[in-house]
């Protein structure tokens, strides 16, 4: 054994023996875990939507024995409460960036900045439009940094995706300005924010196209499933027409005010069958009490930990429209934020790093720019071939995510569980 795995083992055993010690009276006896927000709130409402469409035979969004009904109504509904006049539902969230990059017209040549935390399917739908992902650092939001932003915008540069993630919205009055003032659009991505809003607007309702995903891990889901909104006709028309391919329908062509305003052009298949319609009309019922059990969990943490001394918590450029998905502290270091980990394993309440999202620039495949073809456009362009990502493309990013840990909320958590994750918290931090 060389001397730094000697060291390495040492750490990992004096870590293991605190933990030990503190298991001694743990806070609970058995680990509290939030769990999956939208499936925890099915009940006979959900139900009822999926029989009504086995009943109808009519599982297809277009036509059937009968007329379907429930992707139009839920397209409806959730235009409705995200307070914008189109929205489009579609396969999953990944589908819906893909709809809004193409809505945009982005393609070979083009540049779209996004932040360096973010999911897959961001980065995804930029490359396979041909444009060129050019990553900005995070803030200690976990968003983009609005200030990493316009160092970073060339003429190619078409727009800034904005995405707010583990319900916190990004800071959309620094962004937008910038986005205004260099003629760029905005994209939100409020897939993982899905009920939060920023300064009394829904999230979704800013940029010039918004998406957002319906899978499991979201706060409402069918499964699988996204949405694109937008004010802007023409940007949903050229969506639509892009999941669908290339055909706008008639509910689409009411929704945009009667008339179709491009040709038809190459498109593909993202739409949503019935069934998942059905299950989101239940779920987008629930969403506000969903959303009003969490963030009144995460108010009762934030209340008792905020006068611990020297704590440092996510920033929230608008802490009355985030959704309190996690409670996250800022240790300054990743061994004293390891610390903490280790120290509320014990206490049966885990702390997490930020997640549900991965660092881009250093992911294998995004670092060596592998794509499915070697002359693909996004990586023969001048800027294509010299462009580095990987670690040292994002410092700033890979520190901010190595300091911070959390406790994650849950809609079910109850006063107790609350209470239990303030206490561990309490007793952890003072000798972290
Ligand atoms: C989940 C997610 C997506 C993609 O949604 P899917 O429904 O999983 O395809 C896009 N962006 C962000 C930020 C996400 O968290």
């Amino acid at each position: 054994m060389n001397r730094r795995s000697f060291l390495a083992a040492a750490g990992v055993a004096a870590a293991a023996s605190e933990s030990k010690a503190a298991t001694d009276n743990p806070v609970r006896s058995r680990p509290l875990r939030a769990g999956y927000w939208g499936s925890e709130y099915y009940d006979q409402q959900e139900l009822d939507q999926v029989t009504e469409v086995v009943q109808s035979r009519s599982p297809f969004r277009w036509y059937g024995p009968k007329e379907p009904t429930k992707v139009a109504t839920f397209e409806r509904r959730f235009a409705e409460r995200i307070g914008v006049k189109y929205a489009l539902a579609v396969t999953s969230g990944t589908a819906a960036l893909q709809c809004a990059v193409n809505g945009l017209a982005i393609g070979p040549g083009d540049e779209v900045i996004l932040p360096a935390w973010t999911w897959h399917s961001c980065y995804a739908a930029i490359v396979l439009a041909g444009a060129l992902p050019v990553f900005a650092e995070i803030d200690e939001s976990f968003n983009i940094d609005p200030s990493d932003i316009e160092h970073r915008i060339t003429p190619n540069t078409k727009a800034i995706m904005a995405v707010s993630l583990q319900g916190n919205p990004a800071d959309l009055d620094k962004v937008i300005p910038i986005a205004r003032k260099h003629n760029l659009k905005v994209i939100e991505d409020f897939a993982q924010s899905v009920g939060a809003s920023y300064k009394g607007k829904p999230l979704g309702s800013h940029g010039d196209i918004g998406i957002c995903s319906l899978q499991l891990n979201k706060t409402i889901t069918a499964g699988e499933g996204g949405a694109v909104v937008s004010n802007d006709p023409e940007l949903f028309e050229r969506a639509a027409r892009f999941h669908d391919v290339g055909m706008l329908r008639p509910i689409h062509i009411q929704a945009a005010g009667g008339k179709e305003r491009l040709a038809p052009f190459v498109g593909t298949n993202f739409r949503m069958n019935e069934f998942s319609g059905g299950v989101l009309i239940a779920q987008l019922g629930k969403l506000d009490r969903i959303i009003g059990n969490v963030r009144a969990n995460a108010a009762r943490v934030y209340e008792g930990v905020r006068d611990l001394p020297g704590i440092r918590l996510r920033k929230l450029p608008d802490p009355s429209g985030e959704l309190g998905t996690g409670v996250f502290i800022d240790f300054g270091t990743r061994e004293r934020r390891d610390r903490f980990m280790a120290g509320m394993k014990a206490e049966n309440v885990p702390a997490a790093p930020p997640g549900g999202s991965a660092i881009l620039p250093v992911q294998p495949y995004i670092e060596k720019k592998v794509t499915v073809h070697p002359s693909w456009p996004t990586f023969t362009s001048e800027r294509g071939k010299t462009i580095q990502y990987g670690a040292a493309s994002c410092p700033r990013t890979l520190d901010i995510l190595g300091r911070f840990a959390g406790v994650l909320m849950d809609p079910k958590f109850d006063k107790r569980d609350t209470d239990d994750i303030v206490a561990a918290i309490r007793k952890v931090y003072s000798r972290t």
